[in-house]
């Protein structure tokens, strides 16, 4: 079954996502802030719209993937208003959970359905339409948003209700980034007792060390060939997303009186890193920080 949707940003992710959607046979009108933006969606099947309302107009499914909270919270008012009563309002922006309860709220207060859907598996996950959607919402909204979002990824689950799937993405990073730095970490004690990057590879990937900062996004150049380490750490998962990430998971650990020591360190560290230019670097680049004074 085909729908209309609107669909507000079109960037990195949002425009290979509505131009899924529009192979997939959906009427999708998206809108932008940036022009460039706009006209990329545009060659890729994606109607453009005056503004993010007259995205809305006419939309029976509503999917914003804005950077933050506050684009989201600015966002709805005017989506929530726009929108013809009883739309499905989508939001995969990674946004703390609070504010994705109080923005499925304002959407139920007018009579609108309303999902959380976090995406994992990046850019190169968006183009191939292989995310992993984590969708918190009733049993009714899973149901109806889960053959839309089939068409961008190629796993959705229902993680529970609104502010499931955020908590359930927050969690994820969280497991992301202390495991890179681990990983890092451990190349850096490897290169100074002599091990050469490859021999850890081949031990850690098949042994108890496995994990996907090693075996996906390993942080040197070398033993996995696709990773960003390969070529100066441009691309991939910026550093900057990763320490927006991590701080979301540590305000909701302090919020709920959990100690998640090693998150609020990898928080501190990813901050630190991501100011400045290293912020667009992939995430991985954080292990040339963690070398010590001998490298
Ligand atoms: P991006 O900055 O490339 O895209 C966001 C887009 O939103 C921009 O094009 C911007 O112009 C637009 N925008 C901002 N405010 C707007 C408004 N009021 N109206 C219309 N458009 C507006 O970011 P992205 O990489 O596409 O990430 C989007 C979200 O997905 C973030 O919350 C991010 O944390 C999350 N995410 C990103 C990745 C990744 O690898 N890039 C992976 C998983 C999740």
């Amino acid at each position: 079954m085909t729908h209309t949707i609107g669909f507000v940003g079109l960037g990195n992710m949002g425009g290979p996502m509505a131009a899924n959607l529009a192979k997939a046979g959906h009427r999708v009108t998206g809108y932008d802030l940036s022009p460039d933006a706009r006209q990329r969606a545009a060659r890729h099947g994606v109607a453009v719209a005056g503004s993010a309302a007259e995205a809305a107009v006419e939309a029976e499914v509503v999917i914003t993937m804005l950077p933050a909270g506050r684009h989201v919270m600015e966002c709805y008012w005017e989506l929530t208003e726009a929108a013809p009563s009883g739309a499905l309002f989508v939001d995969c922006s990674t946004i703390a959970v609070g504010d994705a309860r109080v923005a499925a709220d304002l959407a139920h207060t007018v009579g609108h359905r309303a999902v959380d859907a976090p995406v994992s598996g990046g850019v190169p996950g968006a183009e191939a339409a292989s995310l992993t959607f984590m969708v918190g919402g009733s049993d009714a909204e899973f149901a109806e948003v889960e053959p839309v979002l089939a068409a961008m990824g190629r796993k959705v689950v229902h993680c529970g209700p609104a502010g499931a799937g955020q908590a359930a993405k927050l969690c994820n990073n969280m497991i992301l980034g202390v495991s890179m730095i681990a990983v890092s970490e451990a190349f850096a004690l490897g290169e100074s007792l002599g091990l050469s990057h490859q021999a850890l590879f081949d031990v850690a990937a098949t042994a108890s060390g496995q994990c996907w900062a090693l075996t996906t996004n390993c942080p040197v150049p070398g033993p996995v060939p696709a990773s960003p380490a390969n070529w100066e750490y441009a691309a991939g998962f910026a550093a900057v997303l990763m320490a927006k990430d991590l701080g979301l998971a540590a305000d909701a650990a302090t919020a709920s009186g959990v100690p998640a020591e090693f998150g609020r360190r990898a928080a501190e560290s990813y901050a630190a890193f991501a100011q400045g230019e290293a912020g667009e670097l992939d995430f991985s680049a954080i292990i040339t920080t963690l070398r010590g004074d001998g490298k």
